[in-house]
């Protein structure tokens, strides 16, 4: 099952999950808006990521982004009405907050907790996980977007594509390309899929 082989008319790619695609992405560098890439460290830790372009050599460290909302949701210790105060954009994590209830006006000063975000560059859908920049390879196939995290998941969509069969390749794990959205799976539209992936290619 491991071996990595595409003929004409058989897709036996390598049973990857999409674990495998997301350990890099290629997005569109916030400084030169040429092609830069976000190498993810760890899956889990939220501070080793980092961005790199080659083009402009832009770097930015995914812990830059951090910041922290501050919250405090407790009963007022003078009158036990309920407070509730947020406050986001914290650049460091907040250790007081010296508040006055709404009610009693009686100040106070409070630990709050600190929740942990990271501030995107868009909001957009398809962006990366931790910068949220817009992904390179992203193109219009009759009104539906191909995209690709980078270049080995660009190429190995183009592998599945090319290929007449598709062959089931494990019944346990939930391969990439058994997850592509339908419109790239259609026959009807291998020609319009294999066309944009050359685009995005030569971008
Ligand atoms: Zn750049
Ligand atoms: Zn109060």
């Amino acid at each position: 099952m491991n071996s990595i082989e595409s003929t004409d008319d058989r897709y036996v790619g390598p049973p990857f999950t999409r674990y495998a695609y997301i350990q890099e992405f290629w997005v569109e560098c916030p400084k030169c808006a040429r092609a830069a890439r976000v190498i993810r460290k760890e899956r889990e830790a939220i501070g080793d990521d980092k961005l790199l372009c080659h083009h402009c050599n832009y770097t930015e460290l995914g812990e830059e982004r951090i910041r922290y909302t501050a919250s405090v949701r407790r009963a007022c210790s003078n009158c036990g009405e309920s407070i509730e105060v947020t406050i986001p954009n914290n650049k460091e994590k907040v250790a007081e907050l010296k508040y006055s209830c709404p009610y009693c006006h009686a100040p106070e000063v409070y630990k709050p907790n600190n929740i942990p975000y990271r501030l995107k560059y868009c909001a957009d859908r398809l962006v990366d996980p931790v910068f949220g920049l817009p992904l390179w390879f992203r193109e219009n196939v009759k009104g539906d977007t191909l995209w690709a995290n980078n270049k080995e998941h660009l190429l190995e969509i183009r592998n599945y594509v090319t290929a007449k069969l598709r062959e089931r390749q494990t019944m346990r794990v939930t391969t990439m390309v058994e997850k592509l959205p339908q419109f790239i799976k259609a026959a009807k539209n291998r020609d319009a899929v294999l066309k944009a992936v050359g685009r995005l290619l030569k971008k």
